[in-house]
Parts: C-alpha cells; structure tokens; sequence
C-alpha cells in the first residue's frame, strides 16, 4: 500500500498553505508566504524515484515521441543557447537524460565531453542505443562526481519532477566548476494555470485542475526558482521563452506555434516580467569567485523572512 507523506514548500519550509483542488487524487496546496503551489502530500521520495526508475517511460516509442519528435525544436534551441554562452566546449551533465536527443547536439560540436543521468531504464537504453551515449541510469545523488567536474550542468523539463529540488541544487552547485552554466527547462506556471485550470480545462478535459500531479510535484515560477538557486550560491544569467511539445493535428500545432510566438515577443518586449510562454529556459551561473553560501539543511530549515528578495531574470 503506498505511504502518503506530507510535502513542504521548497522555498519557505513548513510555512502555512492554502488547498487549491485535487490533481490525480492527489492535493494541491498554495504556499500562504510565497504563492508557490505543490503537490501537498503524496508518496514516499523512495517510492517516487522507483515509479521513475520502471514506470513513467513504458516504452521505446513513448520515448521516441514525447522526448525526440514533440521536443526537436527546443532541445535544439536550447543546445545552441550553451553552446553561444561556452564556446570552448567542456564537461558537460544532462540530468534527467530521457531520449538523449540533446546532447546528440553536442556530439559532433568541438571540445565537448557530454554524458547523462537518467532514472528510467527504457530511456537510459534508447538513449544508448540510438545515440551512442554515455548515460548512467540512476539519479544524480547516486553518481558520487567529484565537486567541480562540469562546465556545464543541464536539467530540461525535468527538475519540476524532483521531490528533493533544494538538495539537487546544491549538488549540481557542487559539481559545477567555478564559472559553471546550470541551465534550467521548467513549464510556465501562467501558462499551465491558463490550460490547466478554471473553466476552459473544466469544459475541455472536464476536470477542475489538469497539473499531471505525481510526475510533477512542485508547480514553480521564475520568481521561486531564482530564490532557490541563489541560496545555494548561483547568480542568474538570462532566461529565454520555450516552447510546449509540438504535436497534434495540423491546425492544433499552428495554434500552438501561433501561441510561442506571441507570448515570446510579449515575454522579450518586457524582459521576461510578463511570462505566458509555455515554458521558460532559465540561464545560472555558478560564480568564478567563492561566495558565501547556505547549506542545503540550512536552506529547508530557515525561518521565511531570513530568505533573499525576489529577484528578476534579466
Ligand atoms: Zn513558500
């Protein structure tokens, strides 16, 4: 029988928190100190990863679909994104690997060293199979790297999956060498509330609340995860609008490319400050010089009004 335990906000602890609905059988919560709605309480961390591990990918055409076919066109956005800001090449770890698909970008760019972390045992094998990886199935807590390995630390449209996200932080901190980039794929959270709530998603889907509870547990904003990653020590760099997967029938991937398009120019003409996009590629860099940080036990255990200010993405 699965063991239900009780979530915390990832930026402010054991803080108060208001319900929202019910996702998947599974409560949604409002933090009360800083609006970040969560999954409020749901299986245990062990039993989560295992669901990952031989569950939430079944099969290679799964694969083959939501990770190479739907996500093309913003893996290979993004993966020129790094390659613009570290010229050079280096080390470089993608954590939550799925398909591979984007670090096939680096394969055949210069100076390049890249490998993968991937829980599930169907896209670890693709991604070998098809694409000649080095990928080490698992998760990124079990890889004991030696701390600044990577120039480079990459986490797409997966880190909203994690049920640790401040412990996986600081060690992706860790592991990045000084002057390192982390960059960050997460869903836009207007935009998942535009489809994913209210009466549009009750009358489309006919459910109150379509979030995909229990494979997402933390529904975050720029705002939050800017506050998470300085307090482990990362500065932000930049941020750019993505794209949701494409698919569907023709006129329904017109509309969404329509919808990219638009919220992108609405997103670059006021610097991110009006987000509606589907998703946002956000740019941290862990800085060239030492700077004081908190641990990541400090990080869950201070009280809210010891945490930094909001800060904007420029
Ligand atoms: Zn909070």
């Amino acid at each position: 029988m699965t063991e239900c335990v009780k979530t915390e906000c990832p930026v402010c602890g054991p803080a108060s928190r208001t319900p929202v609905g019910e996702c998947h059988d599974l409560p949604i919560v409002r933090c009360n100190v800083c609006s970040l709605m969560f999954v409020g309480e749901c299986s245990t961390v062990d039993e989560t990863e295992e669901f990952f591990r031989t569950e939430h990918v079944d099969a290679e055409e799964t694969t083959q679909l939501h990770y190479v076919s739907y996500r093309s066109d913003s893996l290979q956005r993004e993966a020129a994104v790094v390659q613009r800001l570290v010229p050079d090449g280096g080390r470089l770890l993608d954590v939550g690997t799925a398909s591979g698909y984007f670090l096939k970008e680096f394969q055949n760019a210069a100076g390049w060293d890249v490998e993968g972390v991937e829980p599930s045992a169907v896209s670890t094998n693709f991604a070998r199979d098809h694409f000649g990886l080095n990928v080490h199935r698992g998760y990124l807590s079990e890889q004991d790297y030696v701390a600044e390995s990577f120039d480079v630390v990459t986490s797409l449209d997966a880190f909203n999956c994690h049920r640790t996200p401040n412990e996986d932080l600081a060690e992706i901190f860790r592991v990045l060498k000084p002057g390192g980039i982390f960059a960050l794929e997460v869903p836009g959270q207007n935009y998942r509330m535009l489809t994913g709530s209210g009466l549009l998603c009750q009358l489309l889907f006919g459910v109150p609340l379509r979030l995909n509870a229990g494979v997402n547990f933390y529904f975050y904003t720029t705002a939050s995860l800017v506050v998470m990653a300085s307090r482990v020590g990362f500065e932000a760099v930049e941020s750019h609008p993505e794209a949701m997967p494409s698919h569907g029938s023709l006129p329904a991937r017109f509309l969404k490319g329509a919808y990219f398009h638009a919220t992108s120019l609405l997103y670059r003409m006021t610097s991110g400050a009006c987000h509606y996009a589907p998703k946002e590629f956000l740019i941290f860099r862990r800085p060239a010089t030492a700077a004081t940080q908190e641990t990541s036990e400090d990080t869950t255990s201070s009280p809210p009004n010891k945490y930094a200010p909001l800060r904007k993405v420029a």
